[in-house]
């Protein structure tokens, strides 16, 4: 069984809609894959609509989060999508993202890099905004090579000279809201240094002690020597690790299934889930 639990679609910065993704993910030869688009649970419908049959969706969201300065995200599987607590709070952060967006792009004009808000908007299109679309505007005009050159101090990581703080949710809060809309909860790519600073293992412990319940250690962000380190913090804090590909169509360089979760994992994951079940193809549109 091929499990991928980290995906993006046009709901949010990927590139294949909801659509194509499930169609992409069945043919990568995947049995369950999750959508977890930023902030969001729009492309829902038009996954579920397009599931193939033999294929598995489980519903979920990578939510933006801060601790202490530090930018870093939270994947949340299988929550009511209505809950009105956690719905209220995506809501909060996803509405900031047009005013941080326009944000970065008046840094970088002040350092003198002609990129403009309409150029981000078109490469968004339909998604919501965010800063891989900033990014991909770098690529267009030549100022980096690739986007994953773009997230660095030198422009959008955390810190950068381009980046701009945004709303983003306290993680305990986060850990509080998921669980009380019955989802369970993965710190996302948790030592992914190119995007900027990291949380220290002691708050990842302090997050494991507030119901935290796994972390992603099988990720393209993560070298060998640090996959073996957070395996290792895992097993000490009682934390699930997954893997996944963090698949974002053609605008990063991963494939589905690259990463995969441990069917073990899974099961554990769906048994702890009360706000939602994962959903089996029915032979799509
Ligand atoms: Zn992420
Ligand atoms: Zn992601």
């Amino acid at each position: 069984m091929r499990i991928d639990l980290h995906c993006h679609s046009t709901a949010s910065d990927g590139t294949d809609t909801p659509a194509e993704l499930v169609r992409n993910a069945a043919a990568a030869g995947l049995d369950v894959v999750a959508l977890t688009d930023h902030d969001t649970t729009r492309g829902y419908a038009e996954a579920i609509a397009a599931l193939p049959s033999g294929l598995t969706l489980v519903t979920g969201a990578e939510l933006s989060c801060r601790i202490d300065g530090v930018g870093m995200h939270m994947l949340a599987y299988l929550f009511d999508p209505e809950e009105p607590a956690l719905l209220a709070e995506r809501e909060l952060v996803r509405d900031d993202r047009v005013p941080r967006a326009r944000a970065m792009v008046a840094k970088l004009n002040a350092l003198g890099v002609p990129v403009t808000w309409e150029q981000v908007a078109r490469i968004a299109g339909e998604g919501s905004v965010g800063r891989p679309h900033v990014a991909a505007a770098l690529v267009e005009l030549g100022v980096v090579p690739t986007v994953s050159d773009a997230f660095t101090r030198d422009w959008l990581a955390d810190g950068g000279r381009a980046h701009a703080e945004k709303h983003e949710t306290d993680p305990f809060e986060a850990i509080r809201l998921v669980k009380g809309a019955g989802g369970v909860t993965v710190f996302a790519h948790p030592a992914a240094g190119k995007r900027g600073r990291t949380v220290p293992e002691s708050a990842i412990a302090e997050l494991a002690a507030a119901g935290l319940d796994g972390i992603e250690v099988d990720h393209m962000d993560h070298d060998a020597d640090t996959r073996e380190r957070l395996r290792a913090l895992a097993k000490d804090l009682g934390l699930l690790v997954t893997g996944s590909s963090d698949y974002h169509g053609s605008r990063k360089t991963c494939e589905l299934g690259e990463y995969t979760t441990d069917p073990e994992v899974y099961g554990e994951i769906t048994r702890r889930a009360t706000g939602a079940f994962p959903v089996p193809g029915a032979g799509g549109a």
